[in-house]
């Protein structure tokens, strides 16, 4: 039976992993975060004291790599790395810039573009990320493209790491998101950008409740 695949897509900070999970929780289907996936590859170059962007350090060792994610009795997602549960030391923020660094090199999508279309051939599933409508499930049923403006983005942000208990200043975290957008928007290898057939929702004057009942209105639209 053919499986559902909602793609999301769109800038750090939009709000995609909280309202993917949400909606996925309200329609039963499996949410993926595959930016956790890049984020692993990054935690696993800085442990192995590889710059996340020499490329020609970092390839060689991603077949020693055992990524997996499963999924707790709570439903969220946990990443493990090599039998070990990292979702934790993958949302520091410093690992945030690693993985878009990882994410830029060819080699390092290519290992992990299985993985997620693994992953969507066995389950409905909404995926969410930077190029999953453009790249990684092309065929989607849905695709949208989630956006808020960069200081509405970084506020959420700061917001979200000052309860997690992280110190950090509003300036840095804006500068880190408009560094992540250029990074990601311009690098040559699966760009973020949106897909021709994605509707785009704009969140910088929804609160969280609005953005899930216009995520959940543009998929009941389409399915
Ligand atoms: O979504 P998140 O902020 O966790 O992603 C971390 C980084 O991983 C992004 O800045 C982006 O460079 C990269 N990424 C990607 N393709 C995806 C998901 C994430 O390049 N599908």
């Amino acid at each position: 039976m053919k499986q559902i695949s909602i793609a999301i897509d769109g800038p750090s900070g939009a709000g995609k992993s909280t309202l993917a999970r949400k909606a996925a929780a309200t329609l039963g289907y499996l949410y993926v975060d595959t930016g956790a996936i890049y984020r692993t590859v990054a935690l696993s170059a800085v442990r192995r004291g590889i710059d996340p962007a020499d490329a020609a350090g970092l390839v060689p060792t991603l077949s020693e790599l055992d990524i997996r994610l499963e999924y707790g009795q709570d439903g969220l997602q946990h990443m493990y790395l090599n039998g070990e549960d990292v979702s934790q030391a993958i949302r520091v923020h410093e690992i945030s810039q690693h993985a878009s660094t990882v994410s830029a090199i060819p080699e390092v999508r290519a290992f992990l573009l299985d993985l997620q279309q693994d992953l969507a051939r066995k389950n409905n599933v909404i995926m969410d990320g930077r190029d999953i409508g453009t790249v990684v499930l092309p065929d989607a049923d849905v695709k949208i493209f989630l956006t808020a403006s960069p200081e509405s983005r970084a506020q959420r942000r700061h917001l979200e790491l000052q309860q997690r208990g992280q110190d950090a200043d509003f300036d840095t975290v804006l500068r880190d998101i408009i560094k992540r957008d250029e990074q990601d928007t311009n690098r040559p290898i699966a760009p973020l950008r949106q897909a021709e057939d994605a509707v785009l929702v704009d969140t910088t004057h929804l609160d969280l409740e609005q953005s899930l009942q216009a995520i959940l209105a543009v998929i009941r639209e389409k399915i």
